[in-house]
């Protein structure tokens, strides 16, 4: 069977962020067309002219991107089909909508909204449905032709055929809609913008779309796409429509439920690769009992028929898991990469070497590849490189308090001060010369590790002591001689 080259089609309405919802709408689009070498389209849907901004599409795109979304065609990109923003497609909306009003299929409805209040409010309290009641439908030609002569506003309404309508969605199977299910609807504004309906109809028709892969929310808007694909003869997309994403306690994902804008997972320190991974799975699987996936792997996996028709719970703690997993997956060039920001950040002082990619900033990243989860994290993972205070570090005073702890504290900090050169071989040697003392396994390990990070958490002993030892050049960094110092001074006799 011949079949219809795959194009999709992300359409967001810039009046606000990326969020998780759309993000993963955008990216089931994206997967999709890069599975069956198909085109990924941008559309800025920005007929909502008091709510979109350039600056909202902007940041939009910015996400994309920063989550490796590229598109084929959208507003800067262009395309054969464009232009790909609906407030410069206004043409195409008007000459549809004229088409329609010329084959009878819409009418001009010259009620004003208090008149449409009133009806509707009448129709509430009598119990009848609230649809338009159709009294400009009756308007005889010469009553049309008068009230325009007289400059009076219209809006131009959609004539719903009175049929049941059905979909076959590639996600949710059938969905029937009985007659009656909708009123005739608004096609054009009296200030002649079109409504959404009507402009993603025309679009999706004049650009081909091949698939309309959107959230379910959409589904009774898909019953007036229908109506007006069918009014003019057109064959519709097919349809997909994936379910709602929920939090935590069940109810529909919002603001409430904590970082839901990609930019928000971007500054709190997550990686587009865990992102990308964690959305897919979110409310697709590969039916294997799978959940890490590189971008290619999910481009080779993926499918529109394994989208669930359940909906998916926002699952942070998995998303962070995911993050730690494809964290330590990165070259060291890629981590420092990804850490750049955040260590410049809480470090400026080192901001050429962290620019320059200098070795020990790539060692000092390597040391805690392995522990940190988010990027964010890195900042209180590598305080302890700059800062060593003792006096006023409650657990070092506690643990200190041991005497054996103390004994071995004091022990190292003297025998590591007398050697002249450290390098990591005469460090461990002087450090493992109180094994002769009597401290051997934890008892020197522990009071080691307290020692040089001031801590009793923090990076591999094996990693930390090459980071002290090769950064003698950084002003900032405590070495280990201060370190020492500051530690007999502190709990020295
Ligand atoms: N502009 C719509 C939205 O942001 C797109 C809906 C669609 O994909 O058709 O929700």
């Amino acid at each position: 069977m011949n079949q219809k080259p795959v194009r999709v089609r992300f359409a967001p309405s810039p009046t606000g962020h990326l969020h998780v919802g759309g993000a993963r709408t955008a990216l089931f689009n994206w997967l999709y067309a890069r599975n069956r070498g198909g085109k990924f389209i941008l559309r800025i849907e920005d007929t909502d002219q008091a709510r979109s901004t350039l600056e909202s599409e902007e940041m939009v795109k910015h996400d994309l991107k920063w989550l490796g979304m590229d598109w084929d065609e959208g507003p800067e990109t262009g395309g054969d089909f464009g232009p790909y923003r609906q407030s410069e497609r206004m043409d195409f909306y008007k000459k549809h909508a004229e088409q329609l009003l010329a084959e009878g299929k819409a009418y001009r409805c010259f009620c004003t909204d208090a008149e449409l209040t009133a009806k509707r409010e009448q129709a509430e309290a009598e119990n009848r449905s609230p649809h338009y009641d159709g009294t400009c439908l009756r308007l005889s030609e010469a009553k049309i032709q008068e009230k325009l002569a007289a400059g009076v506003p219209f809006t131009i309404r959609f004539k719903v055929p009175e049929k049941a309508y059905t979909l076959y969605d590639v996600i949710r199977g059938k969905v029937h809609w009985e007659p009656g299910t909708l009123g005739d609807f608004i096609i054009l504004r009296s200030d002649k913008m079109p409504v959404y309906n009507f402009c993603v109809v025309i679009d999706d028709h004049l650009m081909e779309i091949s698939h309309v892969v959107r959230a379910e929310e959409h589904l009774p808007n898909t019953l007036r796409q229908l109506m007006l694909y069918e009014a003019f003869g057109w064959k519709p997309p097919k349809f997909a429509h994936a379910s709602l994403i929920l939090g935590q306690d069940r109810s529909k994902l919002s603001k409430r439920h904590g970082a839901t804008s990609v930019g928000q997972f971007k500054e709190e320190g997550y990686l587009p690769e865990a992102m990308v991974n964690y959305l897919a799975l979110l409310g697709w699987n590969e039916g294997k009992d799978r959940e890490e996936y590189t971008v290619p792997e999910l481009i080779k996996a993926f499918s529109l028929k394994r989208i669930n028709n359940s909906p998916s719970v926002f699952d942070l703690d998995k998303l962070k898991w995911l993050n730690g997993i494809h964290l330590r997956k990165l070259t060291g060039e890629q981590l420092a990469e990804a850490a750049e920001p955040f260590l410049i950040r809480a470090f400026p002082f080192l901001k050429s070497r962290v620019e320059n990619r200098d070795v020990w900033v790539l060692s000092v990243l390597k040391m805690i590849q392995n522990k940190v989860v988010l990027l964010s994290e890195i900042e209180n993972w590598l305080q302890f490189l700059f800062h060593y205070d003792l006096k006023e570090n409650e657990e070092m005073r506690v643990f200190f308090s041991e005497e054996a702890h103390l004994t071995a504290g004091r022990l190292l900090a003297e025998r590591i001060l007398s050697v002249k050169n450290l390098t990591p071989e005469n460090f461990w040697e002087a450090a493992m010369s109180i094994k002769e003392d009597g401290f051997k396994g934890k008892a020197l390990f522990h009071p080691l590790r307290a020692l040089l990070s001031g801590s009793l958490s923090g990076p591999e002993l094996d990693a930390m002591v090459p980071v002290l030892l090769s950064g003698t050049e950084i002003p900032e960094l405590v070495s280990i001689p201060e370190r020492c110092r500051s530690f007999i001074e502190v709990f020295g006799k």
